[in-house]
């Protein structure tokens, strides 16, 4: 077994940095339509950003990767004024030409330690020459191989991965994929298989399930999550969000039964001005709960202590409903902490 971390267990985040473009408009454009602005914003956005406040914020940006060669990603969102809802086209840029060596550097070096969780999500890829898709199978097998992970209950620090699964089924719509996925399981593809917390929307839900997208919506939260966990029998903890419905879960508990749990959205106590960030708000206080419930020194059985984190990840998410911007409207622990009493 490797050595116990000697702090605090840390989240390395493979994410990717975009440059969020917002365009305040009356309703989300439909297809040939022109629409007139009413407010532009650039923030900043996606799954991690090198800017002064995130090191204000005692994020650790050192292993951030600046390429001279490749724009930074960009994500057009189009925020509704009557509905506050939004649409967003991505453009990946940088964040899906990944190298393999910077990312095992950041994932086996300084920060790898038992203890340490990897937080994957899909908006960046590795370039082709490192693998594509395919190479998080090895950054993942790497990652285990530093901090495997047993089955509960264990007394032995976990390095555990959480995919949040944002775009999977869109992707495999896509022409090329589509091709690749008759060919190759999607589990082949990502490897959701060696992914131990799985974060989706309820869109992403229905896609893995194989709804599809449109159509009647025949299954339940409930029931869509068993048929992800009977897919994906090694996924110990899903997690499905459901917008202004609140949250679902199924996780497998010490005894290796599973358990459901089903809670509301927090209550708002300002109106919706920007969803843009809920969901990422969602998994960044979902991850630092679950965090929380992993003895560093592996003296306690490892058992997630789910129902807190997603009780703090449901009032963080609605508290980035009430704020402008992905980052910005990223509440402190002191706030929400404050708003759970
Ligand atoms: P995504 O943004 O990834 O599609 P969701 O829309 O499901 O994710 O939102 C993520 C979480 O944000 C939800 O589970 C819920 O807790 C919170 N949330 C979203 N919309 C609202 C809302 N209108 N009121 C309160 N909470 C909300």
């Amino acid at each position: 077994m490797a050595p116990i971390a000697a702090r605090k267990p840390r989240a390395v985040v493979v994410g990717s940095l975009n440059l969020d473009e917002v365009f305040v408009v009356p309703h989300i454009a439909a297809e040939g339509e022109t629409l007139s602005a009413a407010e532009y914003t650039v923030q900043a956005g996606g799954k991690g950003a090198r800017t002064p406040r995130m090191e204000a914020d005692g994020v650790r940006v050192g292993r951030v990767v600046v390429s001279e060669n490749e724009h930074t990603g960009r994500a057009i969102i189009q925020l509704s004024a009557s509905t506050r809802d939004n649409a967003i086209v991505l453009f990946p840029a940088a964040n899906h030409r990944l190298s393999m060596s910077d990312v095992k550097d950041a994932v086996l070096g300084e920060a790898g330690q038992p203890g340490d969780w990897l937080v994957l999500q899909n908006e960046v890829r590795f370039s082709e020459e490192d693998g594509g898709p395919r190479a998080f199978h090895d950054l993942i097998k790497l990652a285990k191989e530093k901090g495997a992970l047993p089955p509960l209950p264990c007394k032995m620090p976990v390095f555990a991965v959480l995919w949040s699964a944002r775009r999977v089924p869109r992707m495999l719509t896509a022409p090329g994929l589509r091709r690749r996925a008759k060919k190759d399981d999607v589990s082949r593809i990502y490897p959701l298989e060696s992914v131990d917390v799985l974060l989706l929307n309820a869109h992403e839900a229905r896609g893995l399930a194989g709804e599809g997208w449109s159509g009647a919506q025949a299954a339940t939260p409930v029931q869509l999550l068993a048929t992800i966990c009977t897919k994906i029998p090694s996924v110990r903890l899903v997690v499905m969000t459901l917008g202004a419905e609140g949250v679902v879960a199924r996780w497998r508990s010490g005894s290796g039964e599973y358990e459901d749990t089903h809670l509301p959205a927090a209550k708002l106590l300002r109106p919706v001005v920007d969803t843009t960030g809920a969901g990422d708000t969602f998994a960044g206080y979902l991850i630092a709960g679950l965090m929380r419930t992993v003895d560093g020194d592996g003296s306690r059985p490892v058992n997630f202590q789910v129902d807190n984190a997603l009780r703090e990840a449901v009032v963080a998410a609605a508290m980035a409903c009430e704020t402008h911007g992905a980052m910005a409207g990223v509440p402190t622990f002191a706030e929400v902490s404050q708003r759970i009493i």
